[in-house]
């Protein structure tokens, strides 16, 4: 069957350069960085080039960049630091919105339990946060705040250099999980002025269980996983160069074409978006705006995600109701729910993200499935039924 992809938020295929490099390196240069030997040396060499090629494209220092197991460590390892260096000051308080992935989520509550007070900010119906609640939300014992770049789920770009500029006024440090966006958006660490940075190569093309924390020098990062002196004894553990080397490239090749690239996916977005409107009871969710190139999300009235996602599946169409951690779990997304959508319209959720390797033609046969299924749904739903006769009222006019 040939099938459409258009689950590239979940994760994306690697490119042929970033396989290629992977492949490369795993042959050719297998020895322990660590190692004094020759081999050894050249290994060393070729993970300081992929970290020194790494801290160009985000616009900071090579010293600066620590390699982790992806964006989920990169994010548990910021949140720790932040809140260890809040500790030592007495400062107990962290502030970070209601719709964060759940590696950032999931380690705050750990803090919670651990006695941190969380601030979750409210990303309204947009899921954007407002500058104004983030500044009136810090106080002299916040010790961090942590907002992502872009949503996973529903696309929306947070003003980062704005909250960056807040956080550094108050003096307080600032975290974003940038890993849906670097390698799509033009990042910079030091015009967005952010302290910490989590990134993920799976997510540009790259491959998968590698990514990177940005750490600002000054600021001593706690440690996740102990042991050798490896990433300046911050992440013990012998380097995965082939990945590691791969995810340089990736990132790189991301750069070079993100125009090209972004011109095509706004383009082809925009594509989805126009013709699934048209469904009636319908809403795109996430800001009209300021969104990723590559992602259009919505929910439809009426009808259950899951039952569209395997229906488009027989079609040979592979999408997602949202975050591939929360599918299997019948709860409707955080995030859904943080934008302020009822339980029963988040359940009807559909998210369609791009890569360029997409095509207009593969559009228009999208939005024709989206459209048939969710019918066919509908005309065997109880609850479009009641809606239809007027027993219950529509969310979504
Ligand atoms: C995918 C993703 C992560 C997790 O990254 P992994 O490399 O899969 O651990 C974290 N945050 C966001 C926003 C993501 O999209």
């Amino acid at each position: 069957m040939n099938r459409i992809y258009v689950d590239n938020a979940a994760t994306t295929k690697p490119s042929r350069r970033a396989t290629e490099v992977l492949l490369d390196v795993m042959e050719n240069n297998y020895a322990n960085p660590s190692s004094l030997h020759t081999p050894g040396q050249l290994a060393a060499v070729a993970l300081a080039d992929s970290r020194r090629k790494m801290a160009e494209i985000l616009g900071c220092e090579p010293r600066e960049i620590i390699f982790t197991s992806g964006g989920s460590e990169a994010d548990n390892q910021a949140i720790l630091t932040g809140a260890t260096l809040g500790l030592r000051k007495g400062k107990k308080h962290i502030v970070s919105t209601k719709f964060e992935h759940h590696a950032v989520l999931h380690t705050l509550q750990k803090l919670e339990k651990q006695g941190f007070e969380v601030t979750y900010l409210d990303v309204h119906s947009n899921g954007m946060v407002r500058l104004d609640e983030l500044e009136a939300s810090l106080r002299e014992d916040t010790a961090l705040v942590t907002i992502m770049y872009a949503n996973n789920e529903i696309g929306s770009i947070q003003p980062v250099r704005q909250i960056g500029e807040i956080c550094r006024k108050h003096g307080v440090l600032f975290h974003t999980d940038a890993v849906q966006a670097v390698g799509h958006l033009p990042v910079n660490v030091q015009e967005d002025n952010i302290d910490m940075l989590s990134l993920s190569a799976h997510k540009f093309h790259g491959p998968k269980g590698v990514g990177a924390l940005y750490i600002r020098k000054g600021i001593a990062p706690a440690t996740l996983i102990e042991g050798g002196a490896q990433e300046r004894g911050k992440r013990a553990g012998t380097e995965n160069l082939p990945a590691i080397a791969s995810m340089a490239a990736a990132l790189e090749e991301a750069v070079e074409k993100m125009d090209e690239y972004n011109a095509k996916l706004t383009a082809m977005r925009d594509r989805l978006i126009e013709g699934i409107s048209k469904i009636p009871h319908s809403t795109l969710t996430g800001d009209a705006v300021e969104r990723l190139p590559g992602c259009a999300s919505f929910c439809f009235e009426g009808i259950e995600g899951e039952a569209l996602l395997l229906l488009l599946d027989q079609k040979g169409i592979c999408a997602s109701s949202g975050s591939a951690c929360t599918s299997g779990s019948l709860d409707p997304s955080h995030v859904l729910l943080a934008i302020g959508l009822p339980h029963e319209v988040a359940h009807g959720s559909l998210r369609l993200s791009l890569s360029h390797e997409n095509t207009m033609e593969e559009m228009d046969t999208v939005v024709q499935a989206v459209t048939d299924v969710v019918a066919y749904l509908r005309s065997i739903s109880p609850v479009w039924a009641d809606l239809q006769k007027g027993t219950k009222e529509y969310v979504i006019q």
